[in-house]
């Protein structure tokens, strides 16, 4: 699998299927693509607010490819005529060769491009199956069922934010990786502002005194092959 990495916690991971996740691109200032520049097969949310709605929408239409999220963000788009699949936390949905587990995250869930915000559920994550297992942490605080998460879908490549303030920081998510063990670790949603400025080293140091997980930290439009 190509798990490239485009900042915030947006990932494109290539294997049997091409599937963008939470596709932040226009507003995003790291972003290292255009919006016009992706083709994904399908599209993942974690949640409605709009750094990982993002460009969903305007991908969507022009590519037609689905957009997976939970099921009140699922029925937004679907209102807003775009093609969606909604599914709940603790359910799987098979997509050609890969399945997709909708796991629980700690967080918010507006639709916050709307004015007001729309109800946009819970917020998620995702363990990805296609041959390798990618679990997508979505934005969370750190809670004690990802011991279960690593107990029960044995993930070898773990997604985790570690910017602090709106999620997990560093030591938390050093702890969640510990209670993983997935094989590799990328850490997520730091830098893109002011707010979320963290240092991805203080991060692997920690990692490096907990477990043996790899932490693999990239730059914007890098990739890793697993
Ligand atoms: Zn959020």
């Amino acid at each position: 699998m190509r798990i490239t990495w485009l900042s915030h916690s947006c990932f494109e991971l290539i294997e049997s299927m091409n599937i963008l996740v939470d596709p932040y691109i226009q507003d995003n200032p790291l972003a290292p693509r255009t919006v016009d520049e992706f083709n994904p097969d399908l599209i993942a949310i974690t949640h409605g607010h709009a750094d990982h709605l993002g460009n969903a929408e305007d991908i969507a239409r022009r590519t037609g490819s689905p957009v997976l999220a939970v099921a009140e963000v699922a029925k937004y788009l679907d209102r807003q005529g775009v093609r969606s699949e909604g599914m709940n936390i603790g359910g799987s949905f098979r997509v050609a060769d890969v399945l997709f587990t909708m796991t629980r995250a700690i967080h918010s869930s507006d639709i916050t491009s709307t004015n007001p915000p729309t109800c946009g559920g819970e917020a998620a994550g995702f363990v990805i199956d296609d041959g390798i297992r990618v679990y997508h942490a979505g934005d969370t605080a750190l809670f004690s069922d990802m011991r279960l998460l690593g107990d029960l879908y044995r993930p070898d490549v773990a997604l985790l934010p570690i910017g602090g303030r709106y999620t997990m920081g560093p030591r938390e998510a050093a702890i969640a990786t510990s209670w993983i063990r997935p094989h590799l670790v990328i850490p997520m949603h730091y830098n893109t502002w002011p707010r979320i400025r963290q240092d991805p080293a203080e991060f692997r140091d920690l990692v490096e005194t907990l477990c043996d997980s790899e932490v693999v930290i990239l730059e914007a439009g890098d990739a890793v092959e697993c």
